[in-house]
């Protein structure tokens, strides 16, 4: 396996704008596929030109790409049973937590001071912590404001779509051109086991006819969406014993309305979080719960498997967040945009990228030709540009991909304590590490010590350090091949 073109990670501390460009025009590509499209084969040029830089649109630029949201719509229009809108919490991951609450001025500072320092950043999100739509004024100033200074960053919101007639000729005129829509239920009876009030036209609905009104908009909003060209992707949250079975009637109801993507997300509940099924004692589902689900879904909408339900200010690549780094209280009061290391970035991403695709392909179809009938559940510590490049001890995440003769395709990911912290691993957590690893046959990571290798091993999940900073579809391919004895990818790998 070649050495890495160009190691992304070095791009994301800051460095000099001369050592950025020095890379970004150095040669050395041995790639014939530099510079080629990663577009595929079969998708239209101005979607491919919507989603190729947007993390969540595109699994393949979430290994690239940054995204961040300002927290500036905290009123919400509707009650949810998952739903405890919390400040101040720095150490909570999950939707509708932030820290602090911004105005516009204040969002618009940050996205600039963000953008200067974070090259990767290609996407700005409001996703609450409340309803995007319902307080609309502060998300129309917000992205009013933050366009003029960043004309090329993509502008992405997040509703439940209650409000969100009102506002699609706004969000088309704008160029809002990614909303993402939560959608649990097309049978209001069973949104009557989700959603206990809403606040609509003045009033406040309940019982069945609340949700009967919220469903009626949400197909509404998506149809008004699809028509006008906007992508939209649809979240669902799986709630065992109340909506799992029923998601599968939600992906066929929103992709005949023309939904892009459909995001099945696990509940996430927990006594402390304070909310009504966190209290009441309903259970979110198991890792390979949602996989079974998402299984079964594959053929329908198409499914977003990486999305990492992120809190309502997050910021960075999917899966880290560097949102304490920008708080207010570190920002500028005057900061001006200055676009040279987020245009630089995507010179290097171009290249890199086309030596990916052409690295990946040739491994999905090496792994596609075989004869054998096996598969393997692989787990990988990377920490982006689509690399196993990340020790096993840091990981707070791990990639899962499943092989098999159909061939190499993301599955979702596994969040877990960093096991190692100053050069040292607490036991502890490392069974907890090894238990959200449940069902997965192999480990890849940039590094591992035996101490843990040995307790995976014990517990039937086998580590390798061995592909390290591979492209993580060729190392899979290479293992897929030393696992079933076959003779591939011996030139890619
Ligand atoms: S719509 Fe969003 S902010 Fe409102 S209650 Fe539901 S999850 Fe919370
Ligand atoms: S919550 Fe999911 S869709 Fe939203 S920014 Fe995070 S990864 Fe993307």
């Amino acid at each position: 396996m070649s050495a890495p073109l160009i190691s992304l990670e070095s791009l994301a501390p800051a460095s000099s704008m001369d050592a950025l460009l020095a890379k970004a025009t150095s040669g050395g590509c041995s790639s014939s596929s530099c510079g080629s499209s990663a577009k595929p084969d079969d998708m239209d040029p101005a979607v491919w030109e919507k989603i190729k830089d947007h993390p969540c649109y595109s699994e393949e630029a979430h290994h690239y790409f940054a995204r961040m949201h300002v927290a500036v719509a905290p009123a919400c229009n509707i009650q949810c049973n998952y739903c405890n809108r919390k400040y101040d919490c720095a150490n909570e991951s999950r939707p509708g937590v932030v820290s602090e609450k911004l105005t516009p001025d204040q969002a618009k500072r940050k996205v600039i001071a963000v953008a200067n320092e974070v090259p990767q950043l290609s996407v700005l999100g409001i996703a609450g912590p409340g309803d995007a739509c319902y307080d609309w004024r502060k998300t129309r100033a917000t992205f009013e404001e933050v366009s003029r200074d960043i004309p090329d960053i993509k502008l992405c919101i997040s509703t439940n779509g209650l409000a969100l007639p009102d506002h699609v000729e706004e969000l088309a005129a704008m160029n809002v051109d990614h909303v993402t829509i939560t959608i649990n239920m097309v049978d209001p009876e069973i949104g009557t086991k989700i959603y206990p009030w809403i606040f609509y036209r003045n009033r406040r609905y309940t019982g069945l006819e609340a949700s009967q009104i919220l469903h009626e908009r949400q197909m509404l909003g998506l149809e008004m969406l699809t028509a006008r060209g906007i992508l939209t992707k649809i979240n669902s949250v799986m709630i065992p014993g109340v909506n799992d079975e029923h998601l599968i009637e939600v992906n066929k109801w929103v992709k005949e309305r023309g939904a892009f993507l459909h995001n099945v997300m696990p509940l996430i509940s927990d006594p402390a979080h304070g909310t009504h099924y966190g209290l009441t004692g309903q259970r979110g589902p198991k890792a390979m719960e949602l996989k079974a689900l998402q299984d079964k879904l594959e053929g329908g909408a198409k499914l977003m498997r990486h999305c990492r339900q992120c809190r309502a200010d997050a910021v960075g690549l999917l899966g880290e967040d560097r949102g304490q780094e920008f708080t207010l209280d570190q920002l500028p009061e005057d900061v001006t945009y200055d676009p040279a290391k987020r245009e630089t970035y995507r010179e290097v991403v171009a290249r890199e990228r086309g030596d990916h695709v052409a690295a990946k392909q040739a491994a999905v179809s090496a792994v596609r030709e075989t004869e054998a009938a096996g598969s393997l559940l692989v787990a990988i510590a990377t920490k982006g540009g689509g690399r196993v490049n990340e020790h096993f001890g840091h990981a707070r995440e791990f990639q899962v991909y499943e092989a098999s003769p159909k061939g190499i395709s993301f599955v979702g990911h596994r969040k877990v304590e960093q096991y190692c912290l100053g050069g040292f691993g607490e036991d502890a957590t490392l069974d907890g590490v090894i238990e959200a690893l449940e069902g997965i046959d192999v480990v890849l990571c940039a590094k591992i010590g035996d101490c843990p290798k040995d307790s995976l091993r014990a517990a039937g999940i086998r580590a390798s350090d061995a592909y390290g900073f591979d492209y993580i579809e060729t190392a899979i391919g290479a293992l897929y091949a030393a696992e079933f004895g076959l003779e591939l990818l011996a030139e890619s790998a």
